[in-house]
C-alpha cells in the first residue's frame, strides 16, 4: 500500500515506509488518542513508557500533517514571544515555560539518540541573523539568556557572517550552538515504531468522525470501527475539523510553505558554506538550511490564512532567495508544499482537560518540534499522575479563536508584521 503523504522532499527520502492498518470493528485501549503528529505521538510514546497501551487514530498516515512536512528546526522558545507569555501569566511563570522549551531541544534529540533514529540526520545550529544594522539589543538579549538560562548564544558580526554567507543582506546574528535541525518525518517515523514495540497500537486511514467522551467510558467512531477505552487526547493540529466543537472554534489553520532545490552542490555553496539553519529577524521570517550534506536547499516562509497554491508562493520564495543570494537566480526549485499549522488567539499551545478522562494537545504554531516533545511528555505525566506540571499550561485555554473573523484578523496582522519589517530595513 502506498502511502498518502503530499509530495514532499521529506516523504521522497523516508528511510522506512510501512503502511499501518485502519481500524476495524471494536478496539479497546488504555488511550485512545487522535492525530498521529507529533503532538499525539510523543504523547502515546510517553504513557506506554509509564506501562499503559495507547491507541492512535491517524486520518492519513502519521506525520502526513504539519510535523511531517514542517522546517525542522529544533530550537527554543514557543510560537509566543516571551514578553506576550509574560504579559499573560507573568515574568517568573514565562522564564519557567521558556525552560521547557529547551528542556524540549533535549528531548528531541535524546530521542534520536536513545532510538537511533535512522534518517533523523541531526545537524548542530541554527544562525539567527539580523537584516538591519543594530545590535546593542542583540548583546543583551544574549547577556539575558546566559543569565536566566544559562544558554549560550554568540555574536555574530557582519564579517563573521559572510564567512558562512556570501550575501550582503544580514548584518548581525547569534549563534545558537545548541539548536538543531532535522529530518522531521524519519524523527517521527522513528517515534511511531517505538511506540508500537512498546505495545501501543496506530491506524491509519481511519478519521474519527464521532467522539462521546463526557462518560466513564470514552468512545471514538471511525468509518469501519470503533474505539472504546478509559481515557481519550485529541491531537489533531492545524488539521482539527469538527470532531470536538469546542477545540475547531479554539484552533486557527494557517498556511505556510517550503521548497526544495535541485540537486546543485557547487551553486549552492557560492551562496550557503555552513550546514548550519538560518533563520532572519523578521517578523515574517524566512528560514533555510542546506540538507544531503550541501546537495540540496531547503527553503521555507511566507503564511497565508486561505490555501493557495503552494507553487506560486514558492515563486515568492524564490524573490526572497535570490534577494539574498543573487547567485541562486539560476538554482531549480524541485518541489514545493504547504503545510496547516494551528494558532490558538493567544499563539501558545493548548494543552489540558475538557471532561474528566478527556484532553487536548493542540496549537503549537510554527515551533512545534521542541514544544510537541516536552508538551507531550508533561501531558503523559499528567494523565500517569506522575507530575502537575500540567498546570504551566493553565493560563491558555481553549479562547474561541474567532472563526473567520479570526482568520482575516490573523492575515491583517502577518500584513502589518511584513510592513514593519520593510520599514526596519529600509
Ligand atoms: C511548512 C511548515 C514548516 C514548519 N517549520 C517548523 C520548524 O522548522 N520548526 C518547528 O519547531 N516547527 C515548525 N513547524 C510547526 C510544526 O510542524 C507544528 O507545530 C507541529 O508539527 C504540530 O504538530 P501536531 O501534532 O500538533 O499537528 P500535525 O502534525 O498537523 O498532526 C495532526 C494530525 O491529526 C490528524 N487528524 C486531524 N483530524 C483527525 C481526525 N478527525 N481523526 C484522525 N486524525 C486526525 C491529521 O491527519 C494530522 O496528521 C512548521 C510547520 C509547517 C506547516
Amino acid at each position: 500500500m502506498t502511502l498518502p503523504y503530499p509530495a514532499t522532499y521529506y516523504a521522497k527520502t523516508l528511510t522506512e515506509s510501512r503502511a499501518r492498518p485502519m481500524l476495524q470493528g471494536v478496539e479497546e485501549a488504555d488511550v485512545i488518542v487522535v492525530g498521529g503528529g507529533l503532538a499525539g505521538l510523543v504523547t502515546a510514546l510517553e504513557l506506554a513508557r509509564g506501562g499503559l497501551k495507547p491507541l492512535v487514530l491517524e486520518a492519513q498516515a502519521v506525520g502526513w500533517g504539519a510535523s511531517g512536512r514542517n522546517g525542522g528546526i529544533v530550537s527554543p522558545a514557543f510560537a509566543c514571544g516571551s514578553e506576550d507569555i509574560a504579559a499573560r501569566v507573568g515574568v517568573e511563570a514565562a522564564r519557567a515555560l521558556h525552560r521547557l522549551t529547551i528542556e524540549g531541544v533535549d528531548r528531541v534529540r535524546g530521542y534520536i539518540r536513545e532510538l537511533r533514529i535512522e534518517g533523523a540526520d541531526p545537524i548542530s545550529g541554527l544562525l539567527n541573523l539580523r537584516r538591519f544594522d543594530r545590535a546593542d539589543d542583540l548583546h543583551a538579549y544574549a547577556a539575558e539568556f546566559a543569565q536566566d538560562f544559562g544558554y549560550e548564544l554568540t555574536y555574530l558580526d557582519r564579517a563573521a557572517i559572510r564567512e558562512r554567507l556570501v550575501s550582503d543582506r544580514y548584518f548581525h546574528g547569534l549563534v545558537d550552538a545548541q539548536a538543531f535541525h532535522i529530518h522531521p518525518l524519519n524523527y517521527l517515523r522513528g517515534l511511531a515504531s517505538e511506540l508500537e514495540r512498546l505495545g501501543g497500537r496506530i491506524f491509519e486511514s481511519s478519521p474519527a468522525v464521532q467522539a462521546h467522551f463526557s462518560g466513564a467510558q470514552k468512545l471514538v467512531k471511525t468509518a469501519q470501527g470503533e474505539a472504546r477505552g478509559p481515557r481519550v487526547v485529541f491531537a489533531t493540529g492545524g488539521y482539527t475539523d469538527g470532531l470536538v466543537p469546542r477545540l475547531k472554534r479554539a484552533v486557527l489553520p494557517i498556511a505556510t510553505y517550503m521548497m526544495v532545490s535541485e540537486v546543485a552542490p557547487d551553486l549552492i555553496a557560492s551562496a550557503i558554506r555552513t550546514r548550519e539553519a538560518i533563520l532572519d529577524d523578521r517578523r515574517a521570517s524566512d528560514y533555510y538550511r542546506v540538507i544531503e550534506g550541501g546537495n540540496r536547499l531547503l527553503w521555507g516562509g511566507r503564511i497565508t490564512t486561505r490555501a493557495a497554491s503552494a507553487a506560486g508562493v514558492a515563486q515568492e520564495l524564490r524573490r526572497e532567495m535570490v534577494g539574498a543570494f543573487p547567485q541562486l537566480a539560476g538554482l531549480r526549485t524541485e518541489l514545493s508544499w504547504s503545510g496547516q499549522m494551528g494558532y490558538a488567539r493567544h499563539l501558545m499551545p493548548q494543552v489540558g482537560m475538557m471532561e474528566p478522562g478527556a484532553w487536548h494537545i493542540t496549537a503549537f504554531g510554527g515551533h512545534g518540534l521542541n514544544t510537541t516533545a516536552v508538551a507531550g511528555k508533561v501531558l503523559a505525566e499528567s494523565i500517569l499522575g506522575e507530575s502537575d506540571r500540567l498546570a504551566m499550561f493553565a493560563g491558555f485555554g481553549l479562547d474561541w479563536a474567532g472563526g473567520p473573523l479570526g482568520l482575516a484578523a490573523a492575515q491583517a496582522t502577518y500584513w502589518k508584521l511584513q510592513l514593519q519589517d520593510w520599514w526596519r530595513e529600509r
